[in-house]
């Protein structure tokens, strides 16, 4: 999979050579391991001071975005990715990491992130080769202070006696000095630039109207700076200059904003100080907790880059994505989208799990991406199967295309509106066989469902409308009765035409291809209440224009085999816009795979992708192979999953939890559940759970509540970024999270609630 020795295998090599364990034993055919071996040893401490920075009138600063002057030199924005009718990477440069390299050259580097504290250089080391083991590329430990750097080296060191030469990446926030020490003993420094050197609590105070304001701060950013690029350079690290949404700097923040071309204003300053140092080193990041200000971000960083004529590579990853299925959904809805543009050329999966765990969805995640790659002669004939199309997304900004809803006419015996939903539908298949008698109960609960007296009524999270390739006969009274019931409560019940025409179902909606539709020229089946039409992505324009006539309540695409899912999806979405098509359209996704987490993926990816672009007003999964390998509960879910992380529709409470490193103060995975436990049910609210103080109030972005540990058992709790509770001990802080919510009136007693609702239904 990648183009160097990985850990495990170094340990092997060590192991045939028989040389002595240590730094001067390892890999003795490779000079440059040893090179890289010996200049990575104890050194930290005895780090000197750097030089110290020129005035800040020498760095030659990006002209400025906001006056216009970059767009005088550059010319406007224009590509943000290489090609956008073929997946193909952007040409990056070599930044090498010790025995790795990052850039377009080179495979995606898979990497993540310790959880143990760095100070136990054994667990450390322990968890780092379970890591490598595991296949990852680069981990992650955390250096907090002067103590980490002292231990950083000494795990650096204890992992090549060990056999390992996984390159490591010091995590520095805050500390300037400490990270010129730790670039003595690690390959890598991660640093933030809102907090590494912009974070001054000084700069709170002001406002930054002006260019000037805003530059004058600039010796102070290039003073800190200065020294660790030096150090770096002469030792040949590398650097990530990753920003974060949740920790923009106040400087930042007051003069750009919250906002997407923040995030790349503050990374350019940072890489403008490498440059002038003619250190080149280094890849970008701009991660985000909510998928679309990533995308978002990464994309106008690329934008920028192309027009500037800079090639540095990208780290993708969605912070505190959390656990399980969501965790990997939104990091599939945010990698995945990028990759697809052929961006990125190191990613990481944060997930509220062990670090092992990543790496199953880091190399899925990776290994899609390669496929999808046009120098696959496969992937290069689906994309170019696509009919040609102008790409016009805007990709400086979101916006969502909304599909018109099901109107009401007059005469209707059924309540056609509730059949797709405003901010995102999700649609489920069901089979015949599950409206038998003794199974009906039970699939009016997968649907999600309240039932009160044996009758189903919809609930936040129930499916808008169910699709059935087959229905049962109208001679099965019980099963008939079953679909009845689910029309009379608005939920729609999508079947083909040609079903229809064979045993009509009243009220139903009658599903045809475009083509039928236009040869019958829309004629419902007897019984039908309104027309579905399925496109496949591959039909000419001409005939997609006869949509505004046949006025279907929705379209469902389904791209054909053999072409590509993404761009022949963009087609139809670029003729739909040109034309003013209204109708609403559900991504009809098809999969076989029986692995949750890969489903997940699958969605996050391809769905995803195109949701973030603001297209599509809902998904519908369909399992196709020998077996059906998930109930339609867990389907329903996942698919409600996919519409909360790509900001559509949020049917449970939005966890931002943080991935856990050495910094935590408490067990954050138990702790995430029972918060989830408690709080799970409360849609509309975000709750973040950070595992420190230094972090974790910067990184909650827009979360409502906030759960941060401050000291050793200790927990402090926010509403948005106030402390209002502090220093709470650990055992007590659920439930205390629980009567702030009340507090501010966003609780709901979830039972209590049910009960009146079901006494007032069977009233
Ligand atoms: S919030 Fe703190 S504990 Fe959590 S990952 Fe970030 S630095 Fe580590």
């Amino acid at each position: 999979m990648v183009m160097f020795t990985s850990g495990a295998l170094s340990a092997l090599l060590l192991v045939a050579v028989s040389e002595p364990q240590g730094v001067s034993g390892l890999r003795p055919s490779n000079f440059y391991s040893r090179q890289h071996a010996a200049s990575l040893s104890m050194a930290s401490t005895a780090s000197k001071e750097g030089s110290s920075a020129p005035p800040s009138s020498d760095v030659l600063w990006t002209p400025s975005w906001k006056s216009g002057e970059r767009d005088e030199l550059f010319g406007p924005i224009g590509k943000y990715c290489e090609d956008l009718h073929e997946v193909t990477r952007r040409k990056t440069r070599t930044v090498n990491c010790g025995p790795i390299n990052f850039g377009s050259d080179h495979p995606i580097v898979r990497q993540t992130m310790a959880t143990t504290n760095t100070a136990d250089v054994d667990a450390t080391i322990e968890q780092v080769m379970r890591c490598a083991d595991e296949g990852f590329d680069l981990v992650r430990i955390t250096v907090q202070g002067r103590r980490e750097a002292d231990a950083a080296a000494r795990i650096r060191e204890g992992l090549f006696k060990k056999g390992y030469d996984i390159p490591l990446c010091a995590d520095m926030h805050f500390q300037p000095k400490v990270a010129l020490m730790v670039a003595d003993c690690l390959e890598k420094i991660r640093i933030n630039p809102g907090n590494f050197a912009d974070g001054r609590k000084d700069f709170e105070e002001k406002i930054y109207e002006t260019e000037e304001d805003y530059v004058s701060e600039r010796q102070y950013l290039l003073d800190a700076m200065y020294p660790l690029v030096e150090r770096c350079r002469d030792l040949n690290r590398c650097m990530r200059v990753g920003t974060n949404h949740g920790s923009l700097s106040s400087r930042v923040l007051s003069f750009y904003g919250d906002t997407p071309r923040g995030m790349v204003e503050s990374a350019l300053e940072f890489a403008d100080i490498c440059r002038s140092q003619d250190y080149h080193n280094f890849v970008f990041s701009m991660k985000a907790s909510n998928p679309l200000v990533m995308v978002q971000s990464y994309r106008l960083l690329a934008a920028e880059q192309y027009r500037m004529g800079w090639d540095y590579p990208l780290h993708l990853g969605v912070t505190e994505a959390g656990e399980g299925e969501d965790g990997r959904m939104k990091s599939a809805i945010g990698i995945g989208t990028l990759l697809a543009d052929g961006l990125g050329d190191t990613i990481r999966v944060s997930l509220t799990e062990d670090p092992e765990f990543e790496y199953d969805p880091c190399n899925t995640l990776a290994e899609m991406a390669e496929s999808r790659l046009a120098i696959n002669p496969e992937a290069k004939v689906r994309q170019n199967a696509v009919k040609s199309y102008d790409d016009t997304r805007d990709v400086t900004s979101y916006s969502r295309r909304s599909g018109a809803l099901p109107e009401q006419n007059e005469g209707d015996v059924a309540d056609v509106r509730g059949f797709l939903h405003r901010d995102g539908s999700v649609f489920l298949t069901v089979s015949p066989k599950m409206l038998s008698k003794e199974n009906v109960q039970y699939l009016y609960q997968e649907l999600g469902c309240k039932t009160a007296v044996g009758m189903p009524f919809k609930d936040i999270a129930t499916a808008d409308s169910i699709f059935m390739s087959t229905i049962p006969p109208s001679s099965d009274t019980e099963a008939r009765t079953a679909l009845r019931r689910l029309i009379e409560v608005s939920i729609g019940v999508i079947v083909p035409a040609a079903e229809l025409e064979k045993d009509p179902l009243p009220n139903a909606v009658a599903l045809f291809s475009l083509e039928e539709a236009i040869s019958k020229n829309g004629e419902l089946p007897e019984g039908a209440i309104r027309l579905a039409i399925s496109l496949n992505g591959d039909e000419d324009e001409d005939a997609i224009l006869k949509l505004k006539e046949l006025n279907p309540i929705v379209c469902l695409l389904k791209p054909k085999e053999g072409i590509s899912h993404l761009h022949s999806a963009r087609r139809i979405f670029e003729i739909f816009n040109a034309n003013d098509i209204e109708t609403s359209v559900i991504h009809h996704f098809t999969s076989d795979t029986d692995d949750s987490n890969i489903l997940a993926l699958q969605i996050g990816t391809q769905i995803g992708s195109l949701l973030t672009d603001g297209n599509g007003d809902g998904i519908m999964v369909e399992q196709v192979g020998d077996k059906e390998h998930f109930p339609v509960d867990f389907v329903r879910r996942t698919s409600f999953s996919l519409l909360q992380g790509s900001r559509l529709r949020n049917t449970k409470t939005e966890f931002v939890s943080c991935p856990s490193c050495g910094r935590t103060l408490f067990d954050l995975q138990e702790t995430t559940a029972s918060i989830t436990d408690a709080t799970g049910h409360l849609p509309g609210v975000t709750i973040a759970v950070m595992g420190c103080i230094v972090n974790g109030p910067g990184e909650m972005a827009d979360a409502d509540f906030g759960y941060v540990g401050t000291l050793p058992g200790k927990v402090d709790l926010y509403y948005g970024k106030e402390v209002v509770r502090k220093s709470i001990p650990n055992e007590e802080a659920v439930d205390s999270l629980v009567e702030l919510i009340k507090e501010y009136d966003l609780w709901v007693e979830k039972e209590v609630e049910e009960e009146k609702e079901e006494e007032v239904i069977a009233a």
